[in-house]
Formats: structure tokens, C-alpha cells, sequence
């Protein structure tokens, strides 16, 4: 093959594959051209989740007559001069990227207006192909619209994932920006059905809540914390606002973790890892914090130009980012979370040489105790292997004891005695009894006598509206109830007695955490999450005859030893165990 240069439009394609990716990536550029014009209203309407049209109007500067053929033109921007420029960039533009390439692949339509012209101008780009510059009468601002997205670009369509998982990447981006400028009024529809909107009047709890929902966004807590940047250059401080969730509020993966740098969106930022540290010892394994922040630094402190897309940004001083971004959460943290107890007692009563928490795990917990018998016998002991039991081991008959804590079974087994945490083993329950129905395809569901209603965020709802089908197999019965809310008019006979609002929050908040799993897999995963919410909870107190249910319950199950979520549900100890413990036997 010999050399030769691209032809124009493969190379445009090329480069658009880097700035536009997906609908969001469209409307993410789309978004910050208007708030660069000075827009205080955004209206951005969609069909079929981005790949038809994405239309963003906006009320901002406008582009002038003469300029909008040049605006289409790759490295065409009015917001960047000279290579210095990049090193203070205060608009969130500056590649004069997004619009060649968005008109590459795409149907490109841009109308515009001047506050000092007469009348407007309309343009159009067709795959890259710029059409004639025609008047016509417009308000003052830009509408841009973009239809048929990919439409020349095959490959890049078959990587869209589905409608649903397009459709939330461009509603958490539009409710992001809402929360980042409170002062201007976004709206965002699809079809003609608005499911967001922000009044622009410069209050972000309220648009919190459309992120999270009330009960979530009441419970954040404020972050304001200002210091002073470096003495060198600009000397402007560092700032930081926005919201955090207080320990309690968590979540299992990092997605709810927000920042902003200087009013754009970054992602995978060091930041991250400096809130992460704020909560140190404060939260449990494997979970995570909820964040929106904001933090604003002296242009010069930060590089924006490290991607394409402009998602990453590199700061000149991490250390000091880091450290201002640690404390100031820490201590927003600290003014309302009382701080835990260190040190737990050992299941023994002798506290273990170095503190440290107990993992509940088999595995660790039998450690714990071959730990704690090593250090009687001297230190000088192996210890003991225990291996864990296989996870669709049986539990032989059991003789209930009684509960203790409000938390635990205690029973009694032909080889020793079982610890039992009651909300593990219900969820174990529940979950085996729904998908036996399930798989039976016969889940009793009980018409409720009072229709509960539950208003959602407007992302949630839209997952709740795809998933509605598979609900109704399971024995939910949801409807839309206006705007943004369900009505659960009937649930599974299995819940019968559990809060159907709790129920319908189970199961958004489980969509919300896969992307696209297989139709099998996300039953199991709602069923397991409903489960989970509903089961009876730690500090419970059970009647002696729901403590026996239990147990039986337990005892038939086909993997009675762990949680849908692979928490064990028991702790055994054993005879021996026991013997050795007491020194009646062995390691002496
Ligand atoms: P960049 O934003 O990096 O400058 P774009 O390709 O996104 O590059 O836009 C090119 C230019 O078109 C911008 O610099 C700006 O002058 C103009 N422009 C684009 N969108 C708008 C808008 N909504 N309102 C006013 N001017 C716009
Ligand atoms: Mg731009």
C-alpha cells in the first residue's frame, strides 16, 4: 500500500470519532457553546434517545451573519487567539472542534441570530458536505439541530447502546449542568414530554432533588470552603462548593461522584480519590459516597487540554488540589457526622492485639477466632484452616435458642451452635422463593387497597418506564402517574406487607446501577434487590414464631449459607471449636 493523504471527509471522521462518541457527547458540545454565549436558557429537545435529532436553543450571543459558515469549519473558535490562551482558558470551548465534526456525521441545521442583526441566518452541513447560507427570521440566540447522527458513520451506530442507556447518559448530563449553573434555566424534553427542568433562579438543592429525588437531596450536606491559591500568578483562591452525602447515604459504586473544575465536567480526577480519602474509616467496604462538587481554581492552575472531548484535566499543583479538595469535605463531613467507635471487642471479649474490624466474612471470621486462639497458646500456634463451607451446603436441622441484639438467631445444631443475621437469611428467603415463582412464571400479586404513589427522579423514571414490563412478571403492577411519578397498584403476594415505595426505590436503584445486562441477569438482580430492601432488618425484633419461620424458611433453602449478595447469613461454631476454645482439647 503506498502513502497518501486522507481525502477531507475521512479525515474529519476520524478526528469527529474522538469529540463525539454517543447523543450525550452531541449534546455535551451543544450544551457548552451556549452557556460560552452567555445563554440563561437552554431548551434541549431529543427523539428517539439522540439518534434522530438533538436539538439544543439556547437565548445567548448568537453567531454573526458572517461568521456562521466559518463556525462549521474544524479549528474555527472565537475563544482562542494565540497558544497562550490555552494555559487561562475561561470558556468551556476552545478547540473549534465540536461543530465540524458533529456536521461530519450528522445533518447538521444551525439557525442564528445577533441582538444587532435584522434577521437570522441558517446553515446546513450535510455528512460534511456545508451547504448556502439563507436568511430567515429568528429570535435572538442559536438553535442548533442534529439529525440522523451517524447516519454515514455505520460502525459507530452499532456501538450506541440501547434507547434507555443513551437516553439517562444525556439526562445525567443535562441535570449535572443544571446543578453546575444554577442561573440558568434548562429544560430538556423528548417527544414533547419535558422530564427535566431548572428554574435558573440560582437554587441547587432544588435541582438536587430532581437529580436524587427529595428524600436523598434534604439528607446532602453543604459544602463552602474557600483558601487562598498560590501566591504566583492570578492570585485568586481555591474554591469549593456543592453537596456530599453524609455516611449513611451511600452507594456500591463511584458513579454518583460528581466534580466540576472551573465549570466542565471532569471525570477521573484526582479529586476523586481526595473526597474518597474524607471519608476514610467512616464508610464501609465497597461503598461510596454521593457528590456533586464544584471547585473553582485560577485558570492557570489547570490544563484543559489533555482530551479531546475535554473530560480530563490535569492540574499544575495535584498536590494542593488534592489536599483542599480532602479537607474541605473532610471537615464538612465532621461538623455532622458523629465519628464511630474504633475498636471493636472481639466475639471473645479479649480485644485483639492490633484493632481491627471484624470482616463478616467466613473466611475471616474463622481467622479471627484461629487468631485469637494462636495468641493464647502463646503466639506460637499454626492456625487453624478452616475451609468454607460450599455455598449449596445444606444447614441440618436447627433448635431455635432466641435472638439477640435484635440482629441474630441464635440456634443450635447435631455440631455446634449457629450465629444467624436474621436480614441476610430473610433476603436469602425471599430471594429463592421469587424466583421459584418466577421460573414458574406463577408470581402471585396482591391488588393493593390504597395505590401508593412515588415520585422519582427524572432519570429513574425514565428506567422505571423501560423496565415496567418485567416488573409486571414479577408481580408489580406500576403505572405512570403524571410527571416523573408511579403508581404501584399491585405487588407480589411475597410483599405483601412491605412499603410498595421502599419496594419501587429497590428496584430503580438497581437499574440504575447496570448498564445493559442480559434479560435473565437483570431479573435475578431486581429480584435480589428487592429482596434486600424488604427483608426484615438488623434491630428488628422478631416475635418467637417469626424467629422459627425464619429458621425453617433458612433450613429449606437450596444455598442457605449466603445472601443473594454473597454475605454469609451464619456464623457456626463448632463443637470443636468450642472445645478448643475453652482449652478443653487440641492447640495446648
Ligand atoms: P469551540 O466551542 O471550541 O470554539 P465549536 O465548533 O463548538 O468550537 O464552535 C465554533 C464557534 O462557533 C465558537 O467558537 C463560537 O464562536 C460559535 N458558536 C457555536 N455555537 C454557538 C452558540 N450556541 N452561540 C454562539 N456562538 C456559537
Ligand atoms: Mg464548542
Amino acid at each position: 500500500m503506498t502513502i497518501r493523504v486522507l481525502p477531507a471527509a475521512v479525515a474529519s471522521q476520524i478526528a469527529a470519532g474522538e469529540v463525539v462518541e454517543r447523543p450525550a457527547s452531541v449534546v455535551k458540545e451543544l450544551l457548552e457553546n451556549a452557556l460560552d454565549a452567555g445563554a440563561k436558557s437552554v431548551t434541549v429537545d431529543i427523539a428517539a434517545a439522540g439518534r434522530t435529532l438533538i436539538q439544543v436553543a439556547d437565548d445567548g450571543a448568537g453567531i454573526p451573519a458572517d461568521e456562521l459558515m466559518l463556525a462549521v469549519e474544524r479549528h474555527a473558535t472565537s475563544k482562542l487567539v494565540s497558544a497562550d490562551d490555552l494555559y487561562r482558558i475561561a470558556t468551556l470551548g476552545f478547540r473549534g472542534e465540536a461543530l465540524a465534526s458533529i456536521g461530519s456525521v450528522s445533518r447538521l441545521t444551525i439557525t442564528s441570530r445577533t441582538a444587532d442583526a435584522p434577521a437570522g441566518r441558517r446553515l446546513r452541513v450535510d455528512g460534511g458536505i456545508i451547504g448556502r447560507l439563507e436568511k430567515v427570521g429568528a429570535p435572538v440566540g442559536t438553535v442548533v439541530s442534529v439529525e440522523a447522527l451517524f447516519y454515514n458513520v455505520p460502525a459507530r451506530l452499532k456501538f450506541l447502546k440501547q434507547d434507555m442507556t443513551e437516553r439517562r447518559a444525556i439526562d445525567t448530563l443535562l441535570t449535572r449542568y443544571a446543578l453546575a449553573y444554577p442561573q440558568v434555566r434548562f429544560k430538556l424534553s423528548e417527544g414533547g414530554t419535558s422530564s427535566l427542568q431548572s428554574a435558573g433562579d440560582g437554587d441547587r438543592r432544588a435541582i438536587l432533588a430532581a437529580l436524587y429525588g427529595v428524600d436523598t437531596a434534604r439528607q446532602m450536606l453543604d459544602v463552602v470552603a474557600e483558601e487562598d491559591g498560590p501566591s504566583t500568578g492570578s492570585g485568586q483562591s481555591y474554591k469549593l462548593s456543592g453537596f456530599i452525602s453524609p455516611t449513611a447515604l451511600t452507594r456500591s459504586n463511584r458513579k454518583e461522584i460528581t466534580f466540576f473544575v472551573n465549570g466542565r465536567w471532569v471525570q477521573d480526577t484526582p479529586l476523586n480519590a481526595a473526597l474518597l480519602q474524607a471519608y476514610h474509616t467512616l464508610l464501609m467496604v465497597g461503598r461510596y459516597p454521593l457528590a456533586v462538587l464544584f471547585l473553582e481554581v485560577p485558570p492557570e492552575e489547570v490544563d484543559v487540554n489533555v482530551h479531546p472531548a475535554k473530560a480530563v484535566v490535569r492540574f499544575r499543583n495535584p498536590d494542593k488540589a488534592f489536599s483542599f479538595v480532602q479537607r474541605a469535605t473532610r471537615r464538612a463531613l465532621l461538623a455532622y457526622a458523629p465519628v464511630p467507635q474504633v475498636a471493636p471487642q472481639n466475639l471473645w471479649g479479649s480485644a485483639p492485639s492490633q484493632p481491627r474490624m471484624i470482616d463478616p466474612t467466613w473466611s475471616l471470621a474463622h481467622e479471627e477466632l484461629s487468631a485469637v486462639s494462636g495468641q493464647e497458646a502463646g503466639g506460637s500456634q499454626p492456625s487453624t484452616v478452616v475451609t468454607q463451607p460450599s455455598a449449596f451446603e445444606k444447614v441440618p436441622l436447627l433448635r431455635l435458642i432466641g435472638q439477640i441484639g435484635a440482629t441474630y438467631l441464635v440456634a443450635e445444631g447435631p455440631d455446634g451452635l449457629y450465629l444467624i443475621d436474621q436480614h441476610a437469611a430473610h433476603e436469602r428467603v425471599l430471594f429463592e422463593k421469587l424466583m421459584a415463582q418466577h421460573d414458574q412464571k406463577a408470581i402471585p400479586s396482591q391488588v393493593l387497597l390504597t395505590p401508593a404513589v412515588v415520585h422519582l427522579a427524572s432519570a429513574s423514571a425514565k428506567l422505571l418506564e423501560d423496565q415496567l414490563p418485567v416488573l409486571q412478571h414479577f408481580g408489580f403492577h406500576v403505572e405512570l402517574f403524571g410527571q416523573n411519578s408511579y403508581q404501584v397498584r399491585a405487588m407480589p403476594v411475597l410483599f405483601a406487607n412491605s412499603d410498595p415505595a421502599a419496594a419501587l426505590r429497590a428496584l430503580v436503584e438497581n437499574f440504575e446501577e447496570d448498564e445493559a445486562p442480559l434479560q435473565n441477569e437483570l431479573e435475578a438482580k431486581i429480584a435480589g434487590r428487592v429482596c434486600k430492601r424488604l427483608a426484615v432488618k438488623a434491630g428488628q425484633v422478631l416475635s418467637p414464631d417469626e424467629q422459627r419461620a425464619l429458621l425453617n424458611d433458612l433450613e429449606a433453602c437450596a444455598s442457605p449459607r449466603t445472601c443473594p449478595h454473597g454475605r454469609p447469613t451464619m456464623i457456626h461454631l463448632s463443637v470443636d471449636t468450642l472445645e478448643r476454645q475453652f482449652g478443653r482439647k487440641g492447640a495446648r
